[in-house]
Protein backbone atom coordinates (compact mmCIF):
# COMPACT_ATOMS: atom_id res chain seq x y z
CA UNK A 1 0.00 0.00 0.00
CA UNK A 2 1.40 3.62 -0.54
CA UNK A 3 0.92 5.08 2.98
CA UNK A 4 1.29 8.44 3.97
CA UNK A 5 2.50 9.43 7.84
CA UNK A 6 1.75 12.95 8.90
CA UNK A 7 3.43 12.81 12.37
CA UNK A 8 5.51 15.86 13.90
CA UNK A 9 7.29 13.73 16.56
CA UNK A 10 10.01 12.96 13.37
CA UNK A 11 11.66 10.30 15.53
CA UNK A 12 8.31 8.28 15.82
CA UNK A 13 7.44 9.26 12.33
CA UNK A 14 10.72 7.30 11.38
CA UNK A 15 10.30 4.49 13.55
CA UNK A 16 6.71 4.20 11.71
CA UNK A 17 7.83 4.85 8.41
CA UNK A 18 10.96 1.98 8.95
CA UNK A 19 7.99 -0.38 10.13
CA UNK A 20 5.56 -0.10 7.66
CA UNK A 21 8.55 0.04 5.00
CA UNK A 22 9.81 -3.49 6.25
CA UNK A 23 6.33 -4.87 5.70
CA UNK A 24 6.47 -3.50 1.61
CA UNK A 25 4.62 -0.89 2.07
CA UNK A 26 5.89 2.16 0.18
CA UNK A 27 5.69 5.11 3.08
CA UNK A 28 5.98 9.01 2.87
CA UNK A 29 6.22 11.18 6.23
CA UNK A 30 4.88 14.93 6.78
CA UNK A 31 5.70 16.21 9.70
CA UNK A 32 3.10 19.07 9.24
CA UNK A 33 -0.70 19.37 9.00
CA UNK A 34 -1.55 21.64 5.90
CA UNK A 35 1.19 20.38 3.90
CA UNK A 36 -0.26 16.77 4.56
CA UNK A 37 -3.58 17.85 3.68
CA UNK A 38 -1.81 18.95 0.72
CA UNK A 39 -0.34 15.83 -0.13
CA UNK A 40 -3.29 13.67 0.08
CA UNK A 41 -5.58 16.03 -1.95
CA UNK A 42 -3.08 15.87 -4.78
CA UNK A 43 -1.38 12.19 -5.04
CA UNK A 44 -4.21 9.86 -2.84
CA UNK A 45 -2.71 7.54 -0.75
CA UNK A 46 -4.17 4.00 0.00
CA UNK A 47 -3.71 4.73 3.90
CA UNK A 48 -3.06 7.66 5.93
CA UNK A 49 -1.52 7.55 9.58
CA UNK A 50 -2.69 10.74 10.94
CA UNK A 51 -1.60 12.41 14.43
CA UNK A 52 -3.78 14.42 15.67
CA UNK A 53 -1.67 17.00 17.57
CA UNK A 54 0.21 18.89 14.66
CA UNK A 55 1.80 22.20 13.41
CA UNK A 56 0.10 23.94 10.40
CA UNK A 57 -3.44 22.21 10.46
CA UNK A 58 -4.16 20.13 13.08
CA UNK A 59 -5.58 16.39 12.45
CA UNK A 60 -8.60 16.78 12.94
CA UNK A 61 -9.41 19.64 10.54
CA UNK A 62 -7.21 17.58 7.86
CA UNK A 63 -9.78 14.43 8.71
CA UNK A 64 -12.61 16.40 7.94
CA UNK A 65 -11.25 18.12 5.02
CA UNK A 66 -10.33 14.90 3.17
CA UNK A 67 -13.42 13.27 3.89
CA UNK A 68 -15.57 16.27 2.54
CA UNK A 69 -13.36 15.74 -0.37
CA UNK A 70 -14.95 12.48 -0.70
CA UNK A 71 -10.98 11.01 -0.15
CA UNK A 72 -11.31 7.15 -0.30
CA UNK A 73 -7.83 6.99 1.55
CA UNK A 74 -7.85 5.19 5.08
CA UNK A 75 -7.10 7.08 7.51
CA UNK A 76 -5.73 5.55 11.17
CA UNK A 77 -5.53 7.92 14.01
CA UNK A 78 -2.74 8.32 16.67
CA UNK A 79 -4.05 9.84 19.76
CA UNK A 80 -2.36 10.77 22.92
CA UNK A 81 -2.52 8.81 26.23
CA UNK A 82 -5.62 9.86 28.13
CA UNK A 83 -7.33 12.11 25.90
CA UNK A 84 -10.62 9.93 25.60
CA UNK A 85 -12.16 12.62 24.02
CA UNK A 86 -9.40 12.50 20.67
CA UNK A 87 -10.47 9.28 20.20
CA UNK A 88 -14.22 9.73 19.77
CA UNK A 89 -14.16 12.80 17.58
CA UNK A 90 -11.54 11.28 15.63
CA UNK A 91 -14.15 8.07 14.72
CA UNK A 92 -16.69 10.79 14.55
CA UNK A 93 -14.47 12.93 12.07
CA UNK A 94 -13.91 10.43 9.66
CA UNK A 95 -11.61 8.17 11.11
CA UNK A 96 -11.43 4.70 10.16
CA UNK A 97 -9.56 3.38 13.64
CA UNK A 98 -7.11 4.51 15.87
CA UNK A 99 -4.40 3.68 18.17
CA UNK A 100 -3.53 5.45 21.50
CA UNK A 101 0.17 6.78 22.36
CA UNK A 102 2.39 5.06 23.31
CA UNK A 103 2.15 1.98 20.77
CA UNK A 104 4.35 -1.13 19.78
CA UNK A 105 5.20 -0.97 16.07
CA UNK A 106 4.12 -4.88 15.85
CA UNK A 107 0.36 -3.28 16.67
CA UNK A 108 0.77 -0.27 14.59
CA UNK A 109 1.61 -2.45 11.91
CA UNK A 110 -1.39 -5.12 13.04
CA UNK A 111 -3.88 -2.29 12.29
CA UNK A 112 -2.31 -1.22 9.25
CA UNK A 113 -2.47 -4.66 7.70
CA UNK A 114 -6.22 -5.01 8.73
CA UNK A 115 -7.09 -1.91 7.75
CA UNK A 116 -5.79 -3.03 3.91
CA UNK A 117 -7.99 -5.75 3.87
CA UNK A 118 -11.15 -5.36 2.46
CA UNK A 119 -14.52 -6.02 3.50
CA UNK A 120 -14.76 -9.77 4.96
CA UNK A 121 -16.50 -11.38 3.03
CA UNK A 122 -17.44 -9.64 -0.23
CA UNK A 123 -18.26 -11.31 -3.33
CA UNK A 124 -16.72 -9.08 -6.25
CA UNK A 125 -19.82 -7.74 -8.53
CA UNK A 126 -22.67 -8.56 -6.23
CA UNK A 127 -25.25 -5.89 -5.55
CA UNK A 128 -27.07 -5.78 -2.11
CA UNK A 129 -30.16 -4.33 -1.43
CA UNK A 130 -32.70 -3.27 1.22
CA UNK A 131 -35.23 -1.05 0.22
CA UNK A 132 -33.71 1.30 -1.81
CA UNK A 133 -30.87 1.08 -0.43
CA UNK A 134 -28.15 -0.53 -2.92
CA UNK A 135 -24.51 -1.64 -2.49
CA UNK A 136 -22.21 -2.43 -5.63
CA UNK A 137 -19.39 -4.49 -3.80
CA UNK A 138 -17.24 -4.23 -6.61
CA UNK A 139 -17.13 -0.67 -7.07
CA UNK A 140 -17.83 0.01 -3.08
CA UNK A 141 -20.33 2.36 -4.08
CA UNK A 142 -23.79 2.95 -2.34
CA UNK A 143 -27.05 4.78 -2.76
CA UNK A 144 -30.09 5.15 -1.64
CA UNK A 145 -33.36 5.69 -3.67
CA UNK A 146 -30.61 6.73 -7.39
CA UNK A 147 -28.36 9.03 -5.07
CA UNK A 148 -25.26 8.92 -4.37
CA UNK A 149 -23.67 8.56 -0.82
CA UNK A 150 -20.48 8.92 0.41
CA UNK A 151 -19.23 6.70 2.94
CA UNK A 152 -15.50 6.19 3.93
CA UNK A 153 -14.13 2.90 3.82
CA UNK A 154 -15.08 1.44 7.25
CA UNK A 155 -18.04 2.99 6.90
CA UNK A 156 -18.98 0.98 3.80
CA UNK A 157 -17.41 -1.96 5.74
CA UNK A 158 -19.86 -2.25 8.50
CA UNK A 159 -22.86 -1.34 6.20
CA UNK A 160 -21.97 -4.28 4.19
CA UNK A 161 -21.61 -6.80 6.97
CA UNK A 162 -25.31 -5.87 7.96
CA UNK A 163 -26.55 -5.86 4.18
CA UNK A 164 -25.01 -8.95 3.99
CA UNK A 165 -27.79 -10.11 6.08
CA UNK A 166 -30.69 -7.93 6.49
CA UNK A 167 -32.93 -8.95 9.39
CA UNK A 168 -30.52 -10.60 10.98
CA UNK A 169 -29.48 -9.20 14.57
CA UNK A 170 -25.03 -8.10 15.21
CA UNK A 171 -24.18 -7.50 18.83
CA UNK A 172 -21.67 -4.65 18.75
CA UNK A 173 -18.89 -7.35 19.84
CA UNK A 174 -19.86 -9.57 16.52
CA UNK A 175 -19.55 -6.54 14.23
CA UNK A 176 -16.23 -5.13 15.81
CA UNK A 177 -15.00 -8.49 15.55
CA UNK A 178 -16.27 -8.96 11.90
CA UNK A 179 -15.32 -5.59 10.68
CA UNK A 180 -11.86 -4.47 12.73
CA UNK A 181 -10.83 -8.16 12.74
CA UNK A 182 -9.10 -7.81 16.16
CA UNK A 183 -9.36 -10.79 18.48
CA UNK A 184 -8.99 -8.66 21.85
CA UNK A 185 -9.82 -5.33 23.30
CA UNK A 186 -13.66 -5.28 21.91
CA UNK A 187 -14.62 -1.46 21.74
CA UNK A 188 -18.55 -1.62 21.46
CA UNK A 189 -18.35 2.30 21.89
CA UNK A 190 -16.40 2.60 18.38
CA UNK A 191 -19.29 0.50 16.55
CA UNK A 192 -21.96 2.98 17.99
CA UNK A 193 -20.53 5.85 16.54
CA UNK A 194 -20.35 4.09 13.20
CA UNK A 195 -24.05 3.50 13.32
CA UNK A 196 -24.48 7.22 13.89
CA UNK A 197 -21.87 8.08 11.53
CA UNK A 198 -24.46 5.43 8.98
CA UNK A 199 -27.44 6.57 9.93
CA UNK A 200 -26.63 10.07 9.24
CA UNK A 201 -25.92 9.41 5.62
CA UNK A 202 -28.58 6.70 4.75
CA UNK A 203 -31.46 7.69 6.52
CA UNK A 204 -31.87 11.73 5.63
CA UNK A 205 -35.21 12.57 7.14
CA UNK A 206 -37.87 11.97 5.92
CA UNK A 207 -36.37 8.72 4.77
CA UNK A 208 -37.55 6.00 6.78
CA UNK A 209 -34.44 4.27 9.27
CA UNK A 210 -33.08 1.25 7.66
CA UNK A 211 -30.84 0.65 10.60
CA UNK A 212 -32.82 -0.80 14.24
CA UNK A 213 -31.31 -0.99 17.68
CA UNK A 214 -32.66 -4.08 19.66
CA UNK A 215 -32.72 -3.15 22.60
CA UNK A 216 -29.58 -5.38 24.56
CA UNK A 217 -29.07 -7.53 21.53
CA UNK A 218 -27.48 -4.84 18.87
CA UNK A 219 -28.12 -3.59 15.38
CA UNK A 220 -30.40 -4.98 12.44
CA UNK A 221 -31.34 -3.33 8.59
CA UNK A 222 -34.50 -4.25 7.25
CA UNK A 223 -36.58 -2.63 4.77
CA UNK A 224 -39.42 -0.35 6.59
CA UNK A 225 -42.26 -2.71 7.77
CA1 LIG B 1 2.13 15.54 17.47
Amino acid sequence: MRILVIEDERQLAGHISRALARQGHCTTAIPDGAEGLKAILTDPPDLVVLDLNLPGLDGLSVLARLREAQSPARVLVLTARGEVGDRVKGLHAGADDYLTKPFSMDELTARVEALGRRGATAHPGEVLKVADLHMDIRHRRVTRAGRVIALSPREFDVLQVLMQEPGRPFSRTELCERVWQRDHEYDTRTVEIFITRLRKKIEPSPAPPLIHTLRGVGYTIRPPS
